[in-house]
């Protein structure tokens, strides 16, 4: 049974080959059919497929957790402001003779 490996923005991989560089590790930059990489080194970004990083991904360095996301909340005040429609005009009766 294959294993399937979860691939998500921010995480950090260790491959089996290393960057010219000298880098092992990659962060995930780009999630779509190609994962896109990018060394952790010297910044130098790749666009592996999914299969071909499966192959060469020998660990998860960091994993980008729901928890590092969790300080970056946006609320939205919710207001219950809607604009007064009520159209009040002054009822001029012209009185002609
Ligand atoms: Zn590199």
């Amino acid at each position: 049974m294959p294993a399937i490996v979860e691939f998500h923005l921010g995480d950090v991989v260790r491959l089996r080959k290393p960057h010219p560089c000298g880098s092992y590790e990659w962060r995930v930059v780009r999630l779509g059919a190609d994962i896109g990489l990018q060394c952790q080194r010297c910044d130098h970004r790749i666009l592996l497929p999914r299969s071909t990083l499966e192959r060469r991904l020998k660990g998860f360095v960091q994993k980008a957790g729901p928890e590092q996301v969790a300080g970056a909340e946006d609320k939205i005040p919710t207001k219950d402001e809607r604009p007064k429609t009520k159209d009040e005009r002054p009822r001029t009766k012209k009185t002609t003779d």
